[in-house]
């Protein structure tokens, strides 16, 4: 295996490594290192100008309106903007919704959804979660009950990730009881604008409101809106998980972090401690370790392969690490950490510039990175995946 990069793709790297640096909007830069929430037209100035570039559906095919990089030169591209400390793109439309309907839609339902996607004018959300199924999501209740050319859908989905942005969510909902519970699901593209859908916020406890609960009652959807057969939305749903859980490992924004913690401990002499030394050393390593990993599955996806199972053990190293980075860096703040949730505070409020740097987001960075090991398929089920299918326990 050769985990070193070609001239071409480190041509590829200056190339990216300067639109960051000189074409990207520094505003978006500015509030993403703040700690602040991004708005909504935060996110589309952001994508637009990655759209403007040709460079925003990086994971698309070129016959789609994608980029058709190779999985290097993707990999370097999420690199460079998580170095220049950009926003990464919306994940539910560009990553998730848009391959589903370019791989399962039809040719209406692709020049009818794609552009907005494409074009960043249309921000999409995720129905899958249900208060009561998560892990085991194939038990969902939320139903979709045939009506002549519509669904009439009812029934509550929960944890709906930037959901009072949402133009449009994407739903899987219960269109018929089988005896597999995985049978009968079937997956909807619902305008939110549809009357009988109410957004609930949920205020999480690093202060953000980034999740809702979205109830639909007696909600009217025209049956065009399906993606594929009825019944078959499972199929749909877990087509490109594997493709996702390798994006959690996000080197380049981890390397960023420690670098920033090691020049807050050099400036508060905290390195002449030997057990806070000894943690950033283990942290740095454990970053490398997992850097090798994924060049290694990116090197298997050039030989031809596909990350499969393996990319749960991805998701668990990076999302373990993310955790303890965000640890590391509130004992580097130490007490300048305490007080600051960026989103809680008064409008027009500004860093106390007698703060280093960094200190205002670090508690709410700590307490967000909770979250990672959740979402995506919790870490627990990720090592059942490793147990079942790569360990055939
Ligand atoms: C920040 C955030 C954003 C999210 N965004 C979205 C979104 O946009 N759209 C959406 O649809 N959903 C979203 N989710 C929901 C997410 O997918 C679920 O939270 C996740 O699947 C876990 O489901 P649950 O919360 O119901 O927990 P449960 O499934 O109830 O699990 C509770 C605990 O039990 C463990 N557990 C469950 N089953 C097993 C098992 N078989 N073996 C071992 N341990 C087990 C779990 O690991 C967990 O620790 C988001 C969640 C978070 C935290």
């Amino acid at each position: 295996m050769d985990f070193s990069f070609s001239e071409k793709d480190e041509q590829f790297r200056m190339k990216v490594r300067d639109f960051f640096e000189n074409e990207y909007p520094r505003e978006i830069v500015e509030k993403m290192a703040s700690g602040a929430s991004p708005a909504k037209a935060d996110y589309q100035t952001s994508e637009r100008a990655m759209a403007a570039k040709g460079w925003l559906a990086v994971n698309w095919p070129k016959a789609d309106g994608g980029t058709g990089w190779t999985a290097n030169e993707k990999y370097i591209f999420d690199e460079e903007l998580e170095r220049a400390g950009a926003l990464n793109v919306v994940p539910m439309g560009l990553l998730y919704v848009g391959p589903v309907i370019y791989t399962f839609g039809t040719d209406e339902q692709k020049k009818r959804f794609l552009p907005g996607i494409l074009d960043s004018t249309t921000f999409w959300a995720q129905g899958y979660s249900e208060p009561g199924s998560g892990s085991d999501l194939a038990s969902l209740q939320a139903s979709a009950q045939r009506d002549g050319d519509d669904y009439i859908v009812n029934g509550t989905k929960i944890w709906t990730s930037l959901g009072q942005h949402a133009d449009w969510i994407f739903c899987l909902l219960r269109t018929s009881h089988e005896e597999k519970k995985q049978e009968g699901i079937s997956f909807l593209l619902i305008d939110m604008k549809t009357p009988g859908i109410t957004v609930h916020p949920i205020i999480t406890i690093d202060g953000k409101h980034a999740l809702n609960s979205v109830v639909f009652e007696n909600v009217r959807v025209p049956a065009e809106n399906r993606i594929g057969e009825e019944g078959k939305g499972w199929h749909y749903a877990n087509y490109l998980l594997g493709h996702e859980r390798t994006s959690y490992a996000h080197v380049a924004g981890k390397r960023k972090q420690l670098a920033d913690i090691r020049s807050v401990a050099q400036a508060r002499a905290l390195l002449a401690d030997p057990a806070f030394a000894a943690k950033l050393g283990t942290l740095e390593t454990r970053l490398d370790a997992l850097e090798i990993t994924v060049l290694r599955t990116l090197s298997s996806v050039a030989e031809g392969g596909a990350p499969g199972n393996e990319s749960s053990i991805l998701k668990i190293i990076a999302t373990e690490l993310a955790q303890d980075i965000t640890e590391l860096g509130m004992e580097a703040y130490g007490l300048y950490a305490l007080p600051t949730f960026p989103d809680a505070v008064a409008p027009g409020w500004t860093h106390n510039t007698a703060l280093p740097a960094g200190a205002a987001p670090s508690v709410a960075r700590y307490l967000g990175a909770r979250a990672q090991s959740i979402y995506g398929g919790s870490n627990e089920i990720q090592k059942n995946i490793i147990a079942k299918r790569i360990l055939g326990l």
